[in-house]
């Protein structure tokens, strides 16, 4: 990876590199920005990402003042050297106007949006069970939201054998809802159960 970020063709994007900062688990696009090759070294040494700002024409250690940083996970250039890609895990909203990506959300990636339900879920936790209903199920303990989990797991099977396809996709619904609630309560994500199916099926 080092080895790649050497045969940058810095010449031919006039030492200003754009980099596409995608978040690592939602695999959504949060900002696009610019390095030069100073800014491209205090990145990889810091491990915080770190633009050549433009309109302050000096670097910029994104989150220095809000302290929204992006801990990036990796960069890597794209086929023919003129672009990266920076995997980040981000502290907090990218955006300055407060929002977690500085695209606008409707066409996410259709599946990031169970890492926003998931978000939704966790932050859940410790709130007034009277207020929200998965405040309520973790109020209630492992047993009880297992045993949603069973309910749900066993009304999927039913409706796939009554071949009734939007049951099917409600209880689907239900099932990786409460799945969800369960993984947060036992302290794992949804990100812990694909990586263990990446991990199988890379063997
Ligand atoms: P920060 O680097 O997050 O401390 O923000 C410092 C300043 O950089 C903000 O006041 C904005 O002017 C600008 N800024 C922050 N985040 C972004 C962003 N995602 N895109 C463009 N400008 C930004
Ligand atoms: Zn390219
Ligand atoms: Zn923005
Ligand atoms: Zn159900």
């Amino acid at each position: 990876k080092e080895e790649q970020l050497k045969a940058l063709d810095w010449a031919k994007v006039d030492n200003l590199m754009p980099v596409v900062v995608q978040n690592r688990t939602s695999g959504k696009v949060l900002m696009l920005g610019y390095v030069n090759e100073e800014s491209l070294a205090a990145t990889l040494e810091s491990g915080k990402m770190t633009f050549f700002s433009r309109t302050k024409q000096r670097l910029w250690c994104k989150g220095e003042t809000s302290g929204n940083f992006l801990n990036v996970v990796e960069i890597c250039s794209d086929c023919d050297n003129d672009t990266l890609l920076a995997i980040v895990d981000p502290i907090g909203p990218t955006c300055h106007l407060g929002t977690e990506t500085c695209f606008k959300g409707e066409l996410d990636p259709a599946l990031s949006f169970l890492s926003d339900l998931e978000e939704v879920i966790k932050s859940r936790k410790g709130a007034d069970p009277k207020s929200s209903y998965t405040a309520s199920l973790y109020a209630r303990g492992t047993k009880r939201i297992s045993q949603k989990v069973g309910e749900e797991g066993v009304e999927v099977a039913l409706a796939a054998m009554a071949q009734d396809m939007d049951e099917l996709t409600c209880e689907s619904a239900d099932l990786i809802y409460h799945l969800t609630v369960l993984l947060q309560n036992e302290g794992l994500s949804l990100a812990d159960v694909a990586n263990k199916l990446k991990e199988r099926h890379t063997k």
